[in-house]
């Protein structure tokens, strides 16, 4: 406060103008100040609070919620019909009772994705997920990207991959001026041959036979690239069966250089529509899973350097190839790189890459910061990295592209229904299985939001028990126009 004789006058309305001014630069400054922190503010709180609440298991070195991210994020309840139909299918027989409306699902994005924010910070990958997304107008599709985009999410569509170009582009651009309305966008495709419906092969003998789908999913997007220059990162999702599990390694081969960034990989579980489930999916463990993988890749696969939740939910090996030879970034046998690791962790902990480049400069200098030594360990992981990929003329020749591999193994209704209402009553059971789904839903690193009830549940839960419910209210609320029967 001014003192009131200052303030009279002519000197005292300067002084005044001269306080404005000083106090619009010290906001100035410290708006400057968290901008070019290595994390916002929120997700430090964020991540400070998944970190206590995460169960003791899973907090070991390797543990990246609530050091790195505090999680995965996903819409339910938007858009959850689907014209394609898959044994297994995770969402309820209900969901193709609701018909697909853009306004809903924008509504209901925003709600979801604003309480995500106001939870999690900002910076989360966050599916826009439902039944399958491409039955939403173009229009209705980027309405809801760009509500995740204001709230601080970088969304990824998730597809059966069954739609032309021409839907890319109509979604990618503004009809009324043709210019683009996003800079990048993230798509997972969906393929396997447990999906029938799909345009030119109703039903897929082979794992083999969708390759030319697989592909054109990736050319869509390299043209779009090519005529519009907008980027894309794509990821391709295949559940496996005991009907598939031999054709895995076949379909890493194939997948491998068509444009994926990522290869991710879902044992089956009875989960969703009963009446899609077709097969003994307890038939094989993960780790046979994980090994067919492996065949595929080409070489093991690191997965115990970067966990997210818990090992029984999640692994992930990420890495490159340089032609034909998979480069991990970090290996398990390597104590130097898991230092780098910590190191990374240490300086970085949350911090978004994706930011325009002066912004990044400042932070990665204060990242650094914080861990100075990180520079000399970075350069020697560096060196090594060079030398696991055939030395740099090999590099050269053979510029690395980074391909991420992903289990995920969702857990069967049978199991997370108790669990789930179990853990609701603050009592871990003594049945051991059902103990061992309450410890991974308390891990879980894939949540989806109930702004109404205040809290965010884990995706095998909604499927599990929230969503047969969830869409019965929906079929009332959006019926279909005309009954369409269940895709067989
Ligand atoms: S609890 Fe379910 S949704 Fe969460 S990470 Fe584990 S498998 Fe995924």
């Amino acid at each position: 406060m001014w003192p009131s004789r200052l303030i009279r006058g002519r000197a005292g309305r300067e002084l005044v103008g001269v306080h404005a001014v000083v106090r619009g630069l010290i906001d100035r400054l410290r708006d400057l100040e968290v901008a070019t922190r290595p994390e916002h503010p929120d997700l430090t709180a964020a991540l400070q609070r998944r970190w206590e609440e995460l169960p003791a298991h899973v907090k070991t070195r390797a543990q990246m919620l609530g050091r790195r991210t505090a999680g995965c994020e996903g819409t339910h309840g938007v858009f959850p019909r689907c014209n394609l139909a898959c044994t297994p299918c995770y969402h309820a027989k209900e969901a193709n009772r609701v018909r697909v409306d853009g306004a809903h699902t924008e509504h209901e994005v925003d709600r979801q994705m604003a309480y995500l924010r106001d939870q999690r910070g900002p910076g989360a990958n966050a599916q826009l997920i439902g039944g399958e997304v491409t039955l939403l107008e173009p229009d209705d599709h980027a309405a809801a990207l760009r509500a995740m985009h204001r709230h601080g999410r970088k969304p990824m569509s998730m597809s059966h991959g069954d739609f032309d170009y021409e839907y890319l582009e109509a979604l990618a651009l503004d009809p009324r001026t043709g210019e683009r309305r996003f800079d990048f966008l993230s798509f997972a495709g969906h393929f396997d041959s447990m999906m029938f419906g799909r345009r030119g092969i109703k039903r897929a003998r082979s794992e083999a036979e969708l390759n030319p789908y697989r592909e054109r999913f990736c050319q869509m997007f390299q043209r779009l690239e090519r005529e519009h220059g907008i980027k894309h990162f794509l990821a391709h999702n295949m559940t496996v069966t005991p009907s598939n599990i031999d054709e895995v390694a076949q379909v890493v081969r194939a997948c491998r250089h068509m444009g994926f960034s990522m290869l991710s990989f879902q044992p089956a579980a009875f989960v969703g529509n009963r009446n899609r489930w077709k097969d003994e999916y307890r038939a094989f463990s993960t780790d046979e899973v994980w090994q067919r993988i492996e065949e595929g890749a080409g070489d093991r696969l690191h997965f115990r350097t970067v966990q997210i939740g818990d090992e029984r939910c999640n692994r992930t090996a990420y890495g490159f190839y340089s032609a034909d030879r998979y480069v991990p970034l970090i290996r398990e046998d390597d104590e130097r790189d898991r230092r780098v690791l910590d190191d990374f962790v240490a300086a970085f902990g949350g911090m978004d890459f994706a930011v325009p480049k002066g912004v990044l400069a400042a932070r990665t200098a204060r990242a650094v910061a914080r861990r100075p030594q990180i520079l000399a360990h970075g350069v020697a992981w560096m060196g090594r990295l060079a030398g696991r990929a055939g030395g740099v003329g090999h590099l050269r020749a053979h510029p690395p592209k980074a391909l991420t591999y992903v289990m995920h193994s969702f857990m069967d209704a049978r199991d997370v229904r108790p669990a789930w209402e179990l853990l609701g009553q603050g009592i871990m059971s003594d049945d051991p299985r059902i103990r061992a789904t309450q410890e991974r839903l308390q891990a879980c690193s894939y949540a989806m939001a109930h702004p109404d009830d205040d809290r965010l549940v884990p995706a095998c839960a909604q499927h599990s028990v929230l969503d047969p419910e969830e869409n019965l209210r929906l079929a009332e609320l959006l019926p279909l126009e005309r009954s369409v029967p269940e895709p067989a």
